[in-house]
C-alpha cells in the first residue's frame, strides 16, 4: 500500500522533522501549517530535493471546514490518505494555575483537544484497512506540569484517552491508533511558554542528561506508522529521556 500521510504542524519542530523522516521512508506527505507558509514550503522543498513527494496545506486545525479541506486537498494532490500524524499543538505562558487566563485556557483546549479530535475524526472517516494514526501527546500528561501549565498537561491526557478509545473502535477495521509522548524537545514551543531556553535548562535534569531533538521523536512516529509496528495499537510511547 502506498503511504500517504498528513502531518499537522508540519512546518516546524517535531512535525517538520517527522515530515522529512516519513518522506525518507517513502511516504507521500501533506505538510500542514497554520501561519508559517515559508517554513512549510522549505520542508516540501527539502523532501522534493531528496526525491520525495509532498504538498504544503494551510489549515487551522480548530476549524472543522479547514480540517475537511486538509484531508480532501491531501487526497487530491497525493492519493488516498493512509496516515495521520496528529501533531499540531500549542501552550501558553508558564505560571501558577491560580493565575491561568481563561482566554489562554480556551485556546490551548481548542488547539490541543478540539483540533486534534477533529483531525482524528476525519482520519476515522477516510483511513483504509492498514491505515494508522499517531497522536502527539506529551510527557506532561502524566507529570501534570505543576507551576508551569497544568491545563496543557490535561489536554494531552485527553489525547491519550482518545488514543485508547479510538484504537478499540477502529481496530476491527484494521486501523491502528497510537501516540508518542515527547519529553523536553528543542523546538520553538518553549518560546510560546515565555521561556525559550527551557529545553536546554530543564533537559539537563532528565535521566539522559539532555533535551531531545525533534528527529528523535520523528523516529518513534515513523516506527509506529510502519508495518514493523503492525501489532501495536492503543499505546503511547514515551520519548522523554527517562523523564
Ligand atoms: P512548535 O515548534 O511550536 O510547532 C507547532 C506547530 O503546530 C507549527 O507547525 C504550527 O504551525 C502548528 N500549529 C499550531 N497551532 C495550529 C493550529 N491551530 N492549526 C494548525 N497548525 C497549528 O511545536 P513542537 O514543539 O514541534 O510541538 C509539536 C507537538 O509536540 C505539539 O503537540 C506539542 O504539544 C508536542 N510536544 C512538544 C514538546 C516539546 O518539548 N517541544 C514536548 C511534548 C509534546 P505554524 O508554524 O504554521 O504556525
Amino acid at each position: 500500500m502506498d503511504q500517504i500521510t498528513i502531518v499537522t504542524g508540519g512546518s516546524r519542530g517535531i512535525g517538520a522533522a517527522t515530515a522529512l523522516r516519513l518522506a525518507g521512508d517513502g511516504h507521500r506527505v501533506a505538510v500542514g501549517y497554520q501561519h508559517n507558509a515559508d517554513a512549510a514550503t522549505a520542508v516540501v522543498t527539502s523532501i522534493e530535493a531528496a526525491g520525495g513527494t509532498a504538498v504544503a496545506v494551510q489549515v487551522d486545525t480548530t476549524a472543522e471546514d479547514d480540517v475537511v479541506r486538509l484531508f480532501a486537498t491531501a487526497a487530491g494532490a497525493l492519493g488516498p490518505v493512509t496516515g495521520l500524524v496528529n501533531n499540531a499543538g500549542t501552550t501558553s505562558r508558564i505560571g501558577a494555575f491560580a493565575d491561568l487566563d481563561a482566554a489562554d485556557l480556551r485556546r490551548v483546549v481548542d488547539v490541543n483537544i478540539v483540533g486534534a479530535f477533529l483531525c482524528a475524526r476525519e482520519a476515522a472517516r477516510v483511513l483504509p484497512r492498514g491505515g494508522a494514526v499517531v497522536n502527539v501527546s506529551s510527557g506532561a500528561a502524566t507529570l501534570g506540569s505543576p507551576g508551569e501549565y497544568i491545563h496543557y498537561a490535561a489536554t494531552k491526557a485527553a489525547l491519550d484517552t482518545l488514543t485508547i478509545g479510538l484504537s478499540k473502535e477502529l481496530g476491527p477495521a484494521g486501523i491502528r491508533v497510537n501516540g508518542v509522548a515527547p519529553g523536553i524537545i528543542r523546538t520553538d514551543i518553549h518560546a510560546v511558554s515565555g521561556d525559550p531556553d527551557r529545553a536546554d535548562r530543564i533537559g539537563t535534569a532528565t535521566p539522559l542528561g539532555r533535551p531531545g531533538n525533534p528527529s528523535e521523536v520523528a523516529e518513534a512516529i515513523a516506527w509506529l506508522l510502519s508495518s514493523a509496528a503492525s501489532y501495536v495499537t492503543g499505546t503511547t510511547l514515551r520519548v522523554a529521556g527517562g523523564r
